[in-house]
């Protein structure tokens, strides 16, 4: 059948499996040209189909030459349904790695649930050859369920204290309008901590801790984000900032109880780019589309893979790197640059629907927005049938 991309608000329900798997070879092929990594060699990703995790994955795996486990909550597909665009991007994952000969183990299920950890455990246990020396940590989703109470938790993205209006964008009509957004209650700031804060990191390395599958100098990473002023009300004073700050209390507190084992907890403070999940904050597209102007102008731009070789080459492989005051590694320098917010300041100002394509790269934001989900691929023969059914075993 011909697959087309149906949208719908920010989200892309359908999926091509070419566009996908080119995508991956894309990724591939940049960590390829950067050269080896002499880095971990057992990498767990939790979150490692889309976005920052695969990108972590396809580094582990391609620079590093590392066996990977790979969790993420993916759909196969069903008659003339797609499967999710995480599940081509990890059939083409596995396929890559199978062709290269480097171990990739998947676990598909909700990694907050017990059932899922165990099985990891006992994936690690049989299938690799010693402990873990990586944990990477880059879920990001909408609900959790406690799994010692059952109790289902929502996040909801908010402001807190105050309204906050701003203007924000359709990222498929290509319109402007202006967004107020009530702020959370008590039990909305709560219900997201729960869902993206630190407790299930946490859990992981427990779980991993208690069943003596950590290497001696293991190392732990999740992803946070800071961002301008601008955008503070909606991120890292709303809600989700809240849950931010539980993630970095976290590894405060995980390096401690890994320090006995020459260990440490990190967080990463990754570049604002498009990903399902940014996708879904209201405001931040916007935000983005200006931003990628700005940075392409300046030479500045990154992608997540870009992101995840500087992390690796230059972080979790370099024990004496620079970290923030606050103990963070800083992969959004660039974006952060005083030059750079200032420019995105200036054109914030000025934006509306009539000047849009002209003040910011909205037309490559839409582009990248498709990319997620294999659309818009260069290379890609979009008229040819697919099958959607692709298996995700070697
Ligand atoms: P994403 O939506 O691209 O990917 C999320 C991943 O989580 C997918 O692999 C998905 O399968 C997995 N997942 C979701 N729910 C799951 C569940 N219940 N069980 C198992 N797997 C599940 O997200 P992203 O944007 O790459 O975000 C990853 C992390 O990076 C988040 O902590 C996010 O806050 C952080 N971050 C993102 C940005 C950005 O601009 N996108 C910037 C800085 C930091």
């Amino acid at each position: 059948m011909k697959i087309e991309p149906k949208t719908l608000g920010y989200i892309c329900t359908t999926a091509h499996p070419i566009g996908c798997a080119t995508r991956v070879d894309q990724d591939i092929a940049a960590v390829q040209a950067h050269g080896v990594i002499e880095g971990p060699k057992r990498v767990l990703v939790i979150g490692s189909s889309m976005g920052y995790g695969l990108a972590s994955r396809i580094v582990a795996a391609f620079g590093c030459r590392a066996t990977t486990v790979g969790v993420f909550l993916e759909r196969q597909s069903a008659g003339n349904r797609t499967a999710s665009a995480g599940w081509y991007n990890t059939a083409a994952f596995s396929r890559r790695c199978h062709e290269a000969g480097i171990p990739a183990l998947n676990i598909n299920g909700d990694a907050f649930s017990a059932e899922v950890k165990s099985r990891t455990l006992d994936c690690i246990r049989t299938e690799l050859d010693g402990p873990i020396d990586l944990v990477v940590y880059s879920l990001a989703a909408p609900r959790r369920v406690d799994p010692s109470t059952g109790t289902r938790f929502s996040s909801a993205i908010k402001p807190i204290g105050m309204p906050y209006e701003a203007k924000t964008l359709d990222l498929m009509k290509g319109e402007i309008s202006s967004v107020t957004i009530q702020p959370a209650t008590d039990d909305e700031i709560e219900q997201t901590v729960s869902v993206m804060g630190g407790e299930d990191w946490r859990l992981w390395i427990e779980a991993l801790e208690g069943a003596n599958l950590l290497a001696d100098g293991i190392q732990t990473v999740a992803y946070s984000y800071v961002g301008p002023p601008l955008i503070a009300p909606i991120y890292r004073q709303g809600t989700i900032g809240r849950a931010k700050n539980d993630l970095e209390e976290t590894a405060r507190s995980l390096s401690k109880k890994l320090h006995p084992r020459n260990g440490r907890a990190l967080v990463a403070i990754n570049k604002a780019l498009v990903t399902q999940s940014s996708s879904a904050i209201p405001v931040i597209p916007l935000y983005l589309s200006i931003l990628f102007r700005v940075m392409r102008e300046k030479h500045l731009h990154e992608g997540t893979i870009d992101q995840m070789i500087r992390l690796f080459a230059n972080y979790l492989t370099e024990p004496e790197a620079p970290l923030d005051e606050e103990n963070r590694i800083r992969l959004d320098d660039k974006e952060m640059r005083s030059a750079v917010q200032e420019e995105v300041l200036r054109i914030w100002q000025e934006i509306s629907t009539e000047n849009l394509a002209a003040l910011s790269d909205i037309e490559r934001h839409q582009r990248d927005f498709l990319h997620l989900f294999g659309f818009q691929v260069e290379g890609v023969d979009y008229t040819a049938d697919v099958d959607p059914a692709v298996s995700m075993d070697c």
